[in-house]
């Protein structure tokens, strides 16, 4: 028993293939098994792909998933008034329930807007796990640190991340992997990333870290440590782990992309969270045109407000014609791929998802092209889904050949008790503030 699309759209996102294939889609078990023409029906789910498009769901490669929690939460602040005034008093109140809650309020977004698989960053990181486990979600995990200076509470946050490992890597064929997390150069010491770096290297995992967000974090590290965060980090061997996820990146300069190009460091775009709290624009066009893996991602909701992968696309493409004056900057097709398979090689999963194509694992979601927005429906899908498409067409999200998500109904998740749960942990937060 697996999935038959028959005659339907296809964007492939394979460059070996044509950009928009009409034709069938066999899956089997997890995976991909067969792209072809006139594939006969068996024991198999048909579905008729007459104005239905499928293609890879959505990679976010930056996101604190539980955050959605925070919603709302501190709109309209600067990136360090938002953190020390509004998110951390707020957060040291969030139970292990909390942040499973939060987790699959999070979760239900992402995949009724077509995300199949994302990075995540935050504290109590076993209870997404926990979530992304029950679920079904593609997810990796990062124990995001901040460097207390108190003996106990930082070798805590060491040991949770080795038990991490343990409980998570590698579960279900890959489909958690876990990342050290530390949150940043400016919250973390040179002692306490080295001892991360550490575990990296021994455990065989990447390293997930915020890098060059604000222009203060930048002049601020110029001022203490005499060089850009990348410098320092290259300096200090951080960006020597197995692999390295640098979410933002705004403040590069000629140097800094040479240190990243060299080092093969993957990237983080986010570029509504960026806006929001006033960072600024990365200009990612000219890291990509430099050879610079760069993936797309939401950050928390707090920062956002949403974790629609589509709508952070759509920004990301326009962003760069406008800050670069040419209409030509991150294309459609460029934009998509950000989105798709730059954002497995942003995770180091290129060679499983990102694509459709056989072998690999059916991650992926369908498009109900029967909308006035997306007509003419005869020609150019990929610029259709990209500037004019919206999260609410689509109507399959299927990871590892398992529906998560049919018809806009969510099959893992009781999203009403799921609501319940969440208004009742923000009363409760609340009267502990009085
Ligand atoms: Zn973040």
């Amino acid at each position: 028993m697996g999935y038959l699309f028959k005659n339907i759209s296809i964007i492939t996102m394979d460059d070996e293939r044509q950009p928009v294939i009409i034709s069938d889609l066999l899956i089997e078990g997890s995976k991909i098994s067969r792209i072809d023409t006139n594939i006969p029906k068996m024991a198999h789910k048909v579905i008729e792909g007459k104005n239905l498009l499928v293609m890879p769901g959505f990679i976010n490669t930056h996101t604190h998933v539980s955050m959605s929690l925070l919603r709302g939460y501190g709109d309209d602040l600067e990136l360090f008034e938002w953190l020390s005034s509004r998110i951390w008093p707020i957060e040291a109140k969030l139970t292990k329930n909390d942040v499973y809650v939060g987790a699959k309020l999070g979760i239900a977004e992402m995949l009724l807007s077509g995300t199949t698989t994302f990075l995540d960053m935050y504290q109590d990181m076993e209870m997404v796990g926990k979530a992304s486990q029950e679920i079904g979600i593609r997810c990796h995990l990062s124990r995001g640190t901040i460097y207390t200076g108190i003996e106990n509470k930082d070798n805590e946050a060491l040991k949770q991340l080795e038990e991490l490992i343990d409980k998570f890597h590698d579960y279900d064929e890959g489909r958690i992997k876990v990342l050290a997390g530390p949150h940043a150069i400016y919250t973390n010491n040179t002692e306490f990333l080295k001892a991360q770096l550490e575990i990296a290297k021994r455990r065989n995992i990447g390293v997930n870290i915020h890098v060059s967000e604000t222009k203060k974090e930048n002049e601020d590290a110029i001022l203490s440590l005499g060089k850009t965060p990348i410098a320092y980090l290259d300096e200090i061997g951080l960006l020597d782990a197995p692999y390295v996820v640098a979410a933002h990146m705004i403040y590069l300069n000629k140097e800094d992309q040479k240190i990243v190009k060299n080092k093969k460091i993957g990237i983080a775009h986010n570029p509504k969270s960026n806006l929001k709290l006033g960072s600024g624009i990365a200009n990612v066009q000219k890291y990509i045109s430099d050879g610079i893996k760069v993936g797309i991602g939401t950050d928390g909701a707090a920062s956002n407000n949403n974790l629609d992968m589509l709508s952070e696309l759509q920004y990301a493409s326009l962003l760069q014609k406008g800050l670069n004056l040419d209409a030509t900057s991150l294309n459609a097709y460029e934009t998509l791929k950000m989105a798709t398979i730059e954002g497995a090689k942003v995770l180091n999963i290129s060679d499983r998802v990102g694509m459709l194509k056989e072998g690999y694992d059916a991650d992926l979601i369908m498009f109900d092209l029967n909308q006035p927005h997306y007509y003419p429906i005869e020609n150019s899908h990929i610029s259709k889904i990209v500037y004019s498409g919206k999260s609410s067409d689509i109507i399959m999200t299927m990871v590892k050949g398992k529906t998560l998500m049919v018809n806009r109904e969510l099959k893992t998740i009781d999203l009403d008790k799921t609501y319940n749960e969440v208004s009742e942990i923000i009363e409760r937060v609340h009267k502990e503030n009085d």
